[in-house]
Formats: C-alpha cells, structure tokens, sequence
C-alpha cells in the first residue's frame, strides 16, 4: 500500500482549472503551480511510487527537470504506471479523495475516473470529495487538497 497528498493554492492570473483528469470550465480560477496543479492526479502519483518504494513525485520528475515543465497531471501518471510497471508490480487499485469546495466532483465522477482509469492502463481509479466546513485553506476557496492510497501487488519472488 502506499499513501499520497496534495496540495495547490488556486491562482490569482486567470488560467484553467484541472482536476482529476478534467478541465473544469466556468469553476473559475484553476491551480497554480509548476505543472497543471492536478491535486488529485499528483496525489495518485505519490501513492503509486510510495507502494513501490520507488520515491515520490519531487524524486522522479523534479521541478528543475524541463522535460516535466507544465506536464499534465494525466501525462505525470501514464509515467508514473510506466515505472510502476517497469518494477515489477501490477496496479490493484487507487483511491482518491479530492478536499475542497470546488469543483463539485460528483457530477463528473464517471468521467474522471475513466480519464485516470484509462492513464493507469485499466487499474481502476476511484473519486470522492469532502469539503472541510469552512475550515483551513481549503474551506477558505485558497485552495485544494487531495489525498490517495494505491494497492500495488508485488512481482513474484523468483
Ligand atoms: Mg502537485
């Protein structure tokens, strides 16, 4: 099993909003940060590389390495599964929980978890949200979080 968080401010400069895999548009201002700010896809990121003990997403893509400048967070998972695949280990599932008050990721949810889905090669990929009642950054509409655990099954002992 591994674990994965999330964390970005919304911006202050117009630009989209991307998350799980979605634009959202008319939801306002989108994340920043040195990629799409994809809480989600990062935090699904983390989780995978955290159960196969092969880093994190600091680790393997760092923010200096231009090859990953502005990267989706779709284009950082399809790499991520690729290294996980490469390791030896076959993707059981991962779960994501976006923490914010918007976008609301339920009317989407089919749509996001087939995008993601889909960029794990077929291991399924699950969503749910949460707000925080009006506390912390993320009550506030500063910004959003997410949080992701991932089920990984190790290669066979040779
Ligand atoms: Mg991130």
């Amino acid at each position: 099993m591994g674990v994965g968080t999330d964390v970005h401010p919304f911006s202050s400069d117009p630009r989209p909003l991307w998350v799980a895999g979605l634009e959202w548009p008319g939801e306002g201002h989108g994340l920043a940060g040195h990629s799409d700010g994809d809480v989600a896809a990062h935090a699904a990121c983390d989780a995978l590389l955290s159960a196969c003990d092969l880093g994190d997403l600091g680790a393997v893509f760092g923010t200096a390495d231009p090859r990953w400048s502005g990267a989706s967070g779709v284009t950082l998972l399809r790499e991520v599964a690729r290294l996980v695949h490469e390791a030896g280990f076959t993707i059981g599932n991962v779960a994501i929980q976006v923490i914010g008050n918007r976008p609301k990721i339920g009317k989407r949810r089919a749509e996001a978890q087939k995008v993601l889905t889909e960029a794990l090669g077929g291991a399924p990929v699950t969503i749910t949200a949460t707000t925080t009642d009006g506390l912390g950054l993320t009550g506030r509409g500063e910004g959003l979080a997410a949080i992701a655990n991932a089920l990984v099954i190790p290669p066979d002992p040779a």
